[in-house]
């Protein structure tokens, strides 16, 4: 039986296998007869190289007339398709590599070619020439004969000279894909009559590593194994790797995660080759992966592509390879444990919303937090809020979250906005802010909200606006109030005097002789009437602070 490599040798370019651009760049050269006198193929082994220079060469020499679809029938066509064209004149330069067999392919480019147009020299392997038969082979290649064509095929031409490369047309072969080998596979066993697993060919695809000669070698060695019925398993068991159906056991032992299993498997593992089982894995998970129903999330796949590597450097910096395994496929395990970082925050952030609406009601029964237009009142009291975030925790975060984001923004924050307190899922701010401040809280008026929903679960402000020109002192603001509230007794004026210059002036000692003064102030009841006029004013110091965000209506009960 003729070996498959040889019968199905690609006789013109449209059967060349996995090769189109260097088949169609050729046939170019060839109908538009723009030749060069060297031309030198580089690639895989197996990769068509010397049956493109067989194919061009006879391209060359045809009767017909140099075409990229030769005749096959005229007698030049006839004696190259069988290897005996006086014309076409191969050197296996692996064999032949001295600077004599350079001399002789020399001495005959002085002769005219026998009957054809062209003589063509073929020189495989031609990396492997000496030094002195490259020097020698140079000066043929500067300047050949008209008649005479080099054609330089190589799996190696960084190992030539650049005056070698320099003198010649490159044309890089590529590794043939595995879905052009298998489907090339799948005609030729089609027209032998044999019958197939496509896993099978896959397989034999894989372990010819892009080689098409390689592969075919396999498949007449497989033909004759499987006794002419080729099926994965037999194919697994002739090449010494694990049977698909093995590899897709291990995979469902990782993911239901039972430890004990997951040890006897590797026990009964114990007689395969570790590089190869990891090397099974990937190519069994990438097959998966790009199916069009993948059977683990995107999450999953990147997980176990990272551990399966690390494993193969373990494998090859000579890690004991039976405990490889086992980290290995115990960290696998572990991948379907780790949640998704997104769900954690979801989670967190579902959790810390929960906790907030917890609070709410509580913290409204504590009188420190029955008004939110006074800051100096709105000291949350620890002992009772000890162990959850109080609303000026809260706030802390928020003011850090800002800092962190933009620290200028966390300076202004600082410098203009007062916080007056957090309940119903509103935010109470006041707000000294001048125009360029408010400006600057505008433009960032997105990524406040975003922080404040990251901080209080809620995105909801009041701010109220208080006259830049108030005075500064915490003494100077208490005094105001009071001098305010003697000379009207109404206590609707009270809000709209009220304020702190600045966050820090809670932590003034120095206030704390006049903190029961205003405790007093505080506690006489606002009116309903009066609240909705500040409601109003709110709303529109709102939109001239920050353009217009939603407002939720307050509640007017509240005390
Ligand atoms: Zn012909």
């Amino acid at each position: 039986m003729q070996a498959l490599a040889l019968k199905y040798r690609p006789k013109n370019f449209a059967e060349l296998i996995g090769q189109d651009v260097i088949a169609s760049s050729l046939s170019r050269a060839l109908d538009s007869e723009r030749l060069g006198h060297a031309y030198l193929f580089s690639g895989l082994r197996g990769s068509g190289k010397t049956s493109s220079a067989r194919i061009f060469a006879k391209a060359l020499l045809c009767q017909k007339g140099v075409s990229s679809h030769p005749c096959e029938v005229c007698q030049s066509c006839v004696m190259a398709n069988e290897g005996r064209h006086l014309d076409i004149i191969e050197l296996d330069a692996a064999s032949h590599r001295s600077i004599d067999d350079i001399r002789d392919l020399t001495e005959q480019t002085r002769y005219a070619p026998m009957s054809g147009r062209f003589k063509i020299f073929i020189i495989d392997e031609a990396h492997m020439l000496t030094q002195q038969a490259c020097n020698a082979l140079l000066k043929t290649l500067e300047e050949p004969p008209s008649y005479i064509k080099f054609i330089l095929a190589t799996t190696d031409p960084l190992k030539l000279p650049a005056t070698i490369l320099s003198r010649t047309q490159h044309f890089r072969f590529k590794p043939i894909s595995i879905q052009n080998i298998v489907h090339h596979l799948e005609f030729i066993l089609s027209k032998e009559g044999i019958k197939y697993e496509i896993d099978a060919l896959n397989i034999l695809a894989r372990a010819g590593e892009g080689s098409l000669r390689d592969t075919l070698t396999l498949l007449d060695q497989a033909i004759i194994f499987t006794h002419e019925n080729i099926s994965a398993t037999q194919i697994a068991d002739m090449l010494g790797i694990l049977d698909p159906a093995k590899i897709d056991e291990i995979l469902k032992v990782v993911q239901n995660g039972v430890d004990a299993d997951i040890s006897a498997l590797i026990k009964e593992l114990n007689e395969s080759d570790a590089v190869m089982i990891i090397n099974e894995l990937i190519s069994n998970l990438k097959f998966k992966f790009i199916s069009p129903n993948p059977s683990f999330s995107l999450l999953i796949f990147e997980r176990f592509f990272r551990i399966l590597s690390q494993a193969k450097n373990m494998l090859n910096s000579g890690s004991d390879a039976e405990f490889v395994l086992y980290i290995t496929l115990f960290m696998m395990k572990e991948c379907f444990n780790i949640p998704n970082i997104d769900n954690v925050i979801l989670n967190a952030q579902s959790s810390l919303d929960n906790k907030t609406n917890q609070n709410l009601p509580k913290s409204a029964q504590t009188p420190t937090n029955a008004t939110n237009f006074n800051p100096q009142l709105n000291q949350p009291a620890p002992t009772k809020q000890a162990q959850k975030p109080s609303s000026a925790d809260m706030y802390e975060r928020f003011l850090g979250l800002i800092y962190d984001r933009n620290y200028e923004l966390g300076e202004c924050f600082k410098e203009c906005i007062c916080f007056d307190g957090f309940e119903n899922g509103i935010i109470s701010l006041s707000s000294r802010a001048n125009n360029e401040q408010s400006a600057m809280q505008r433009k960032y008026w997105g990524v406040i909200k975003e922080l404040a929903l990251a901080s209080f679960g809620s995105d909801k402000f009041k701010v109220q606006k208080i006259p830049n020109d108030l005075p500064k002192s915490d003494d100077d603001v208490l005094n105001n109030i009071l001098s305010a509230q003697n000379a009207s007794p109404n206590p609707s004026n009270i809000p709209s005097q009220n304020a702190s210059p600045n966050p820090s002036a809670n932590n003034n000692p120095n206030a704390s002789d006049k903190q029961v003064s205003t405790n007093e102030i505080s506690i006489t009841p606002l009116s309903e009437q009066a609240l909705s006029k500040d409601e109003l004013r709110n709303i529109n110091e709102l939109n001239i602070l920050f353009g217009e965000p939603e407002i939720i209506e307050d509640k007017k009960d509240d005390k």
